[in-house]
This record gives structure tokens, C-alpha cells and sequence, in this order.
């Protein structure tokens, strides 16, 4: 008689299903062939020549996607709010003063995960679809005195790409680190991170870049670096503590890497398969066809009679489109209908957008005319088949 009191599970004697899925939500995006194949290669070790050559690649690769000469330059093993905690875990000390951007959910995720370690957080509010000017953000600078200010520069919840000009410049006018999260942006829109003064930006790997969501590139200038090495006290997270991870990355200038994880290596071959997709395309022309795809996509949906959400066309993130609801309609149905129908994903809205906005993610391989097309030919149909409230 077996000593096992759980059988084994039934339903793992059933063959894995995945369906093919036209992925246009916000994220993930669909991953080409090349990039899981690249994933499927064979497993070596972590702490291997080969491996750390890999990584070193996807070093050069990030530097390239950010602009940026930064040495501190790696992957975080896990999805972008991993790297936002890391982000924030080592740039912020229990005590110190934290400014966060809240024009979606991202400024509100920034502001909890920094409440969690004991810092004194502080929000400046713009209304979903909008931004605050820079005189505003000067405002909160020198009201509040933060170490580090965040905002998102692709905020997908609301579909809004707001500017950076002269920030980094501001931050640094009052010695706080500028903290930018590029995960729906980068790669789809101009990011200059070194030109622009970032102290650190972060993405992950299941936008733009079409690769599985689980690694998250991240960087840190200078002045982050000279803050962080320098902490008081350890950041709470070992997991996260740039200390290893930068040694980890060969980025230290030590001899030699020592063990800190078990770095996920398949992961990282579908990572740096993706930063050479980059490469090839090249950044700026990466840049110019999401601009041009999502200035097409725009003005058909207009055409079709619907509105979109971000009014001021040049803050309209040009990866993620948020649509106004269509009035009568349900959202829910419209996203299921299309689902069902068209085997296609898009979105409601996400935090402060939920009930308000329908969201379109085509992003990396998926920002092309004929993906728009196909978008507005199911949302064509949804609008004709789904329940419309006349009243
Ligand atoms: N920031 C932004 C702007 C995002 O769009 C997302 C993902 N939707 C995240 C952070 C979090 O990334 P993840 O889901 O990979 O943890």
C-alpha cells in the first residue's frame, strides 16, 4: 500500500494545451519563433563561461535599448515589478522621503512597495489620461525633499507616454535620484536614459522585446550607485540586494562572480535572443514604426466613431492604446466577444482606467498595419454583435 495520502493529480496525466492566441493586450505580447527557440536551447549551469558570456551580451544589449554607458547594467531574474522593487529596495532607506507620480496605478504600486520598507511617501496626483507639468513636480521637490522620485514614463494603465524633458535635470537640482519605469515604453518610444539624467530605469521582457515575461532589464547611474553602495543599512531584500546582483553581472570590477541565485539561463537566452531582434531592427526604426503604426491605428479608430482616451495626440503611447468605452456597451462583453470570436486579446482598463477605457497593446513584432487591422476588423464586429443599451 502506498504511503501517499495526495494521489498523483489526474489532471497532470492530460497532455499540456497551450492555445496560439493573438496576444494584443498590454502584456505579454506574442513571443516569435525565434525567441522560444532560442528559450529552448539546453540547460547549463548558472555560474558556467558560457552563461556569464550570455549575460555580458544582454548587458551590452540593455545599454544599447536605454542609451545608456552604465556599468551597474543587468537583468533582474524576475517580471517588472521585481525590478521595481529592486529599484526601490536598494535606492531607499526606512525614514527617507519618497516622491512618486500618480497619473494611473504605477505611481501607486511605487508608493505601496516603498511604504513597505519604512519610507515617508508622498504623491503628486494628475487625472488617468494625463500628466503633471514639470513646474508642478519642481513644486513637490521642494515641498516634500524626497531621495528619490518616480514616475512612469509609459503609463499602460491609462495609455498616457508623458514627457521627460528637464526632470532628471530637476531631481538632480535637488539631490534626488530620478527613478523611471520604461516597462510599456522602451524600445516602442524615445528613451535617451544617460542624455536624459535617469538614475534608474527598468523594463521587462514580455513588451516591447517579445520575449517570455521573468527577466527585467534594469540600470543604475552614477549617482545611484554612490547612494546605494554607500546605505546605511542593508536593503531588506536579499534577493534584490544590488550588492550581489551587480557582482552576479560581472558589473563590480571584482575578479570573480560568486553564487547569489540560480540564474534562470533558458530565460536568459529568449532575453538576449529579443536584444538582438532590437539590435537588427535598430532602435530609432523601432522607435518610427510603433509611431507610425500607432498614428494609423489612432486615426481609424477615430474614423470608427470611437474616442480615445489621452486628448493630447503627442502623449498618446504609441504601444498601448486606451480607447474611451464605448457608451451602452459593456466592456467586459466586448473583450470576451473578441476573445471568443477572434482568439484575440485586449483589455479593460487597469486600476483608476477600470470600467473607462478599453486597452490595445501592439507591441515589438505585434506593431504592424495588418495586426491594427485585424484589432479594428474584430472590434468592428464586437460592436456590431455585442448588447447595445439604446437608453
Ligand atoms: N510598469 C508598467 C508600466 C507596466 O505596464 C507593467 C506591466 N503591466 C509593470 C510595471 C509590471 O510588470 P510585470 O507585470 O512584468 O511585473
Amino acid at each position: 500500500m502506498s504511503s501517499l495520502y495526495v494521489p498523483p493529480p489526474a489532471c497532470l496525466q492530460k497532455p499540456l494545451m497551450v492555445p496560439h492566441r493573438h496576444m494584443f493586450g498590454p502584456g505579454p505580447s506574442n513571443v516569435p519563433p525565434r525567441i522560444l527557440e532560442a528559450g529552448a536551447k539546453p540547460v547549463i549551469g548558472h555560474m558556467h563561461p558560457e552563461i556569464f558570456e550570455i549575460m555580458n551580451d544582454i548587458k551590452s544589449g540593455i545599454q544599447y535599448m536605454f542609451q545608456t554607458h552604465n556599468p551597474v547594467t543587468l537583468a533582474v531574474s524576475g517580471t517588472g515589478h521585481a525590478a521595481m522593487e529592486c529599484a526601490i529596495f536598494n535606492a531607499v532607506e526606512a525614514g527617507e522621503s519618497v516622491l512618486t507620480e500618480v497619473n494611473g496605478i504605477w505611481g501607486e504600486r511605487a508608493a505601496d512597495m516603498a511604504e513597505r520598507i519604512g519610507a515617508r511617501v508622498n504623491t503628486v496626483v494628475a487625472p488617468p489620461g494625463g500628466f503633471l507639468t514639470n513646474a508642478e513636480i519642481e513644486q513637490a521637490l521642494v515641498k516634500h525633499r524626497p531621495v528619490v522620485f518616480f514616475l512612469a514614463h509609459g503609463e499602460s494603465s491609462t495609455g498616457v507616454l508623458r514627457p521627460l524633458a528637464g526632470i532628471g535635470q530637476l531631481c538632480h537640482k535637488y539631490n534626488c535620484l530620478f527613478l523611471v519605469d520604461s516597462v510599456a515604453s522602451v524600445g516602442g518610444a524615445p528613451l535617451h536614459m544617460d542624455r536624459q539624467e535617469i538614475d534608474i530605469l527598468y523594463t521587462g521582457s514580455q513588451k516591447v522585446l517579445n520575449a517570455p515575461p521573468g527577466t527585467a532589464p534594469i540600470s543604475f547611474s552614477e549617482r545611484a550607485c554612490q547612494k546605494i553602495f554607500n546605505r546605511k543599512t542593508k536593503p531588506v531584500s536579499f534577493n534584490l540586494d544590488l550588492n550581489c546582483l551587480a557582482n552576479y553581472w560581472g558589473c563590480d570590477g571584482k575578479p570573480s562572480r560568486v553564487y547569489h541565485h540560480t540564474g534562470p539561463v533558458t530565460a536568459f537566452y529568449s532575453l538576449r535572443e529579443s536584444l538582438a531582434v532590437l539590435t537588427e531592427e535598430g532602435l530609432e526604426e523601432s522607435w518610427e514604426r510603433h509611431h507610425k503604426v500607432a498614428e494609423y491605428f489612432h486615426a481609424e479608430l477615430e474614423n470608427m466613431g470611437l474616442k480615445l482616451f489621452v486628448k493630447e495626440k503627442k502623449a498618446r503611447l504609441p504601444t498601448v492604446t486606451t480607447i474611451v468605452a464605448p457608451h451602452g456597451y459593456d466592456w467586459k462583453e466586448i473583450t470576451r466577444y473578441i476573445m471568443k470570436t477572434h482568439n484575440l486579446e485586449i483589455s479593460g482598463g487597469l486600476g483608476p482606467s477600470v470600467g473607462l477605457v478599453l486597452r490595445v497593446g501592439l507591441m515589438g513584432c505585434n506593431s504592424t498595419k495588418a495586426k491594427v487591422d485585424m484589432v479594428l476588423a474584430a472590434l468592428k464586429d464586437a460592436l456590431k454583435n455585442c448588447h447595445e443599451n439604446k437608453l
